[in-house]
C-alpha cells in the first residue's frame, strides 16, 4: 500500500500530541497517511499495553488514518541498534510514503531522542539497493517533518490546524488512560493533570499566533523548505 505520508511516534499517543492536527488536514485533502508507534507504552504510569492498543486504535480512527501499525520494541528500551533500524526501514519501504513525521532531535525522553534518529538513519537507509529487507523495493522518502514534544525549537514550519484542532483534540482524548479523569484510581502523572491540557491547547493557539492562524502546529526540517508559488505560502 502506498501512503503518503506515514507518522513515526515513541508511544502510542505522541503523534497525536504534536501532529494530531496536520495528519487529519492531510485526511481531510485526500492524502492518505499512516501511524507507526515504536512501543506500546507499557513503561506508562497508567494503562497497560491492552488497554493503550484499544486507545490507539480508536484515536488513528478518529484522525482517519489507513493503517496503524506497532514495531513491538520494548518501552524505554528503544536501542540504535541494527534490528530497530532495519524494522523502520522495512516499514518505509512497505508504505512508500513521500513525506515522513517523526520526534525532534533533542527531548527529555530518550526513547524520543532515539527515535528521532531511527527514523533520520532509517530515511537514508531504505534508498540503498543493496540493503536488503525481504523483497521490497529500495525506497527514500523526500522529506522529515520534525514534531514538538517537551523540549521546544525554532519552527521552520508551521501547520495551520485551525480547521482540525477539534478533531485532533478527540484524538488525545481518546487515550482516556493517560490523559485526566476524575473518575481514574491510576497514580497521577504530568499528563493526566487537568493543566497539561490546558497547557497542549495553549502551545497550539501559542504557536498560532506566530503563524497567524487560529492553531498551529511546530515543525522543524533538516534543509530549507522549497516553494514554486508564494500563494501556497499563507
Ligand atoms: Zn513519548
Amino acid at each position: 500500500m502506498k501512503l503518503y505520508a506515514l507518522a513515526f511516534g515513541a508511544h502510542p499517543d505522541d503523534i497525536e500530541m504534536s501532529a494530531g492536527g496536520t495528519l487529519s488536514m492531510l485526511h481531510r485533502n485526500g492524502k492518505p497517511f499512516g501511524m507507526v508507534d515504536f512501543t506500546r507504552g507499557e513503561m506508562g504510569t497508567r494503562g497497560n499495553a491492552t488497554i493503550r492498543a484499544g486507545e490507539a486504535k480508536a484515536a488513528a480512527k478518529i484522525l482517519g488514518a489507513e493503517v496503524r501499525e506497532n514495531l513491538g520494541i520494548g518501552d524505554s528500551n528503544i536501542e540504535l541498534n541494527r534490528k530497530n533500524l532495519l524494522k523502520v526501514v522495512t516499514v518505509i519501504r512497505k508504505y512508500q510514503p513521500d513525506i515522513v513525521f517523526a520526534p525532534y532531535r533533542e527531548e527529555r525522553h530518550p526513547d524520543h531522542v532515539h527515535a528521532h534518529q531511527l527514523v533520520s538513519d532509517a530515511m537514508f537507509y531504505a534508498g540503498l539497493r543493496k540493503l536488503k529487507t525481504g523483497n521490497l523495493a529500495p525506497y527514500r522518502p523526500k522529506h522529515a517533518y520534525f514534531y514538538m514534544q517537551h523540549r521546544t525549537f525554532i519552527p521552520t514550519l508551521y501547520v495551520d490546524i485551525s480547521n482540525d484542532f477539534d478533531t485532533k483534540v478527540a484524538a488525545i482524548k481518546a487515550h482516556k488512560s493517560q490523559f485526566f479523569d476524575p473518575k481514574s484510581k491510576d497514580p497521577q502523572t504530568m499528563l493526566s493533570t487537568p493543566e497539561f491540557m490546558d497547557y497542549l491547547l495553549g502551545r497550539m493557539r501559542y504557536h498560532g499566533r506566530l503563524a497567524g492562524v487560529r492553531y498551529a502546529e511546530p515543525f522543524w526540517t533538516q534543509e530549507p523548505l522549497t516553494i514554486s508559488d508564494f500563494d501556497s505560502v499563507v
